[in-house]
Order: structure tokens, then C-alpha cells, then sequence
């Protein structure tokens, strides 16, 4: 397929410009014009790239890209590198980041509640355009530790749980990466626990006082989901063969 037509298929499926982001989406850094081999990722990180110059990658999809609001302008040292490494190898770099969170089929937020067994009722933030986080509901009411229990073992990593009170879990709002701060928003919808990927010290102080359960799943692990479903939809629907590689971040 060529490169142009990938473009075009993606940004038609994800309609980045319906979004206020902290960084350019679609084609970050243009390689050969003929995409046959795709790698997605989570962030294009210097070891994803190597393993997708090992592949034989022509294009690489990710959800975190570079050229980031407030990062320096300079091209220097890790930037350098990943720069390099893509422009040397002829690769393009595909990134989508809050349309990737919040694709209602493929996207980050679904996926994660595909995986933990969750039906969405509605969006985490009414007001929003294009709603990034969701509320929904369990098929049954499970404890606190049970949850945290199913959480481990879908995600393979072991989550931080802040206890809100001893009331059980059925209710859920939940935002993949790094959405602590929505916690407002799902004191606000009035769920029994709120899931997001990181924890800011005072999220601690926020699920005690206001009475909701708070479980840090993992940025990276609550992210894997979205470039997983858009890279095996490309390889069934289009001419691409597809590999995600996951390069493991505790985080
Ligand atoms: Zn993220």
C-alpha cells in the first residue's frame, strides 16, 4: 500500500481534527512510499525502533510520538537518535494520540474495557466533543481486591489500588495513560472506582476523602490496546502485514 493512502485511511478512521492535542497526529517522520510491513508500539521509543529496523519494517504506528508541546525544538541526544535511526532506515512514523484514546471501536478506552469486562454506559466528560474516558458497569459487583485481582491478570502487571471506603465495585469510570486528574470527573458521575493508568501523590488524598476507590493500572499497560486493534484491522481489511511489538515499561 502506499504511504499516502495509509495516511489517508487512518486519518479518516481517527479524524484527528476534531481533537485539541499536545502533539501533531498522522505522519510524524515520512520514510518509503510503499508500506507493506508495519510495527505499532506504544511510544516510539529508541528500542522499538531497532526492533523494527530488525523486522524490516517500512512504517511504524504508536500512540506516543515526539514533538511534543513544552519538549525543546532542538534535535539532540535521544532525539537525535530516534530521528536518525527512522530517516536512515527509510521508516515512517504514524502517530495518533487522543484519537487513538478515543476511537469508540478500536481505541484505547474500549479496548481496556473489552479486556476488563466492562459495558460502557457513557462518556467520563459530557461536555467533550470527542469524550476521551468512559463510565460503565462490571456484570457483577466484585470487591475491591477481586477487581484488582482480574486487573493483574488481563494486564500482566500488578496494579497500585488506593482504597475509597469498604463499599464493593459494579460502577466504573476509567481513562487509559496518564488521566489521574479526570478522577474529579468520576467523583462527579458518582462511580465506585476509577481507573487510569498513573498516580499523582495527591490521587491518594482525593479516592480517601472523597469516598471512590482509585486503581493505577499502568500507563503503558492501560495503552497497548489502540495500536494493537488499528495494526490487525490494517493487516485484514488492507495489503500489510502487522507486528506490535510491546517494549515492557512499568510505568
Ligand atoms: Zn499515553
Amino acid at each position: 500500500m502506499k504511504l499516502k493512502n495509509l495516511v489517508n485511511i487512518l486519518d479518516d478512521e481517527l479524524q484527528p481534527e476534531q481533537f485539541r492535542d499536545y502533539c501533531p497526529n498522522g505522519l510524524q517522520v515520512e520514510g518509503r512510499p510503499e508500506v507493506l510491513k508495519l510495527v505499532t508500539g506504544v511510544t516510539a521509543c529508541e528500542a522499538l525502533i531497532d526492533e523494527a529496523i530488525d523486522w524490516g519494517a517500512d512504517a511504524i504506528l504508536v500512540h506516543h510520538g515526539f514533538f511534543w508541546k513544552n519538549e525543546r525544538d532542538e534535535v539532540v541526544g535521544m532525539k537525535k537518535r530516534r530521528l536518525q535511526k527512522l530517516l536512515t532506515h527509510d521508516i515512517s512514523l504514524l502517530v495518533y494520540h487522543l484519537p487513538l484514546d478515543a476511537h469508540e471501536i478500536m481505541g484505547n478506552n474500549v479496548t481496556l474495557a473489552k479486556l476488563l469486562g466492562i459495558t460502557t454506559t457513557g462518556p467520563l466528560d459530557p461536555r467533550e466533543r470527542r469524550p476521551i474516558g468512559n463510565i460503565g458497569e462490571l456484570t457483577r459487583t466484585l470487591s475491591l481486591s477481586d477487581f484488582a485481582e482480574h486487573i493483574e491478570k488481563v494486564l500482566g502487571r500488578t496494579p497500585l489500588v488506593i482504597s475509597g471506603g469498604d463499599h464493593p465495585v459494579k460502577s466504573v469510570a476509567w481513562c487509559t495513560g496518564g488521566a489521574q486528574s479526570y478522577i474529579q470527573l468520576a467523583i462527579a458521575a458518582g462511580v465506585d472506582v476509577y481507573i487510569s493508568g498513573e498516580i499523582s501523590e495527591s490521587t491518594v488524598h482525593t479516592a480517601r476523602e472523597e469516598g471512590i476507590h482509585y486503581i493505577s493500572a499502568g500507563h503503558h499497560a492501560t495503552e497497548r490496546g489502540g495500536v494493537q486493534a488499528f495494526g490487525a484491522w490494517l493487516q485484514e481489511n488492507y495489503k500489510i502485514e502487522h507486528r506490535f511489538i510491546d517494549i515492557a515499561n512499568p510505568v
